[in-house]
């Protein structure tokens, strides 16, 4: 009798532990499942991984997401667009922590941009540094605020990723983003736009979508100015227009014309200088235009 009822305890745990490592194995599969219905939750959905470029991607809506030492928040539809830096090269992770608390990991490899660097030696000091009067250095700062300003917030549009750009205007490439100029070693500040060469009065349309954020006929550097923001914090800049068809809340359509080449503010000769910024980064406007169409 004790050996019989010995064998039937045994078996008994042989049973539940079995019962318990079905179990187990359930969970397992389960949690995998899981894991990989979140991971497809993150897709990228366009970049140009070289410095000065950009990554959209879309995640769920809530999702946090972080790349290089910064915390961005996704659209209300889970949409992001992350801007790279004109120094930003090299192995990045990008990692997304979703409400559920599960934290996905995307890796991207930014390759460098060339740039082209200029050095002019031997000048004169007084055209290195040109001394600015008191009345002018306060008003550059008053403008640079107004801008700040007028980037502050951003609506929750579409534009920025439904839209397919378009180049604003057409003409000869006269200038590219990231290029920068040495004054007897000294660095003057790199060039952010790409310049569209074109005749004065030539129309600028809106490369897509948007809401006029800015309309400013003179400013000191950029002359007639125009801040269209497309949305989750992507806008463009028109520089050194001669003349502007929009004010301040409008919302324009992609193809609308917005303004007419000049060479208003700092500038030599009749040109456009587009620029893009996304979350505060200055990124290269061309890299959103499918292919050159001039
Ligand atoms: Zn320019």
């Amino acid at each position: 009798m004790p050996i019989i009822k010995v064998s039937i305890i045994y078996m008994n745990t042989l049973l539940v532990m079995k019962w318990i490592r079905i179990n187990q194995i359930i969970a397992l599969l389960l949690s995998c499942t899981c894991l990989t219905l979140e991971a497809k939750l993150t897709s990228i959905i366009k970049k140009a991984a070289l410095s000065g470029g950009y990554v959209l991607l879309k995640s769920s809506p809530d999702a946090i997401v972080e790349f290089a030492n910064r915390q961005y928040q996704v659209d209300s539809k889970g949409y992001l667009a992350i801007g790279f830096n004109r120094e930003l090269s090299g192995k990045y992770e990008i990692s997304i922590t979703s409400a559920s608390g599960l934290v996905e990991i995307k890796e991207i490899q930014i390759t460098a941009q060339q740039y082209n660097i200029q050095r002019v030696e031997a000048l004169p000091s007084s055209r290195v540094i040109t001394p600015k009067k008191v009345a002018i250095i306060n008003r550059i700062q008053a403008e640079s605020a107004k801008v700040k300003q007028a980037r502050a917030s951003s609506g929750d549009f579409d534009y920025w990723r439904v839209d397919e750009f378009m180049w604003p205007a057409k003409g000869r490439i006269s200038g590219v983003y990231g290029s920068q100029r040495y004054y007897n070693g000294i660095a003057a500040s790199p060039h952010w736009g790409v310049d569209i060469a074109a005749p004065e009065g030539s129309p600028v349309y809106a490369p897509a979508g948007g809401k006029i954020v800015l309309a400013e006929n003179d400013l000191y550097y950029s002359g007639g100015t125009i801040i269209l923001d497309h949305g989750a914090d992507v806008s463009s800049s028109f520089l050194h227009l001669s003349d502007i068809n929009v004010t301040v809340g409008d919302i324009v359509k992609k193809g609308e014309l917005i303004g007419l080449v000049g060479s208003t503010g700092r500038s030599n000769g009749p040109h456009l200088d587009w620029r893009m910024n996304i979350h505060g980064v200055r990124i290269d406007a061309k890299l959103w235009v499918k292919e050159l169409e001039l």
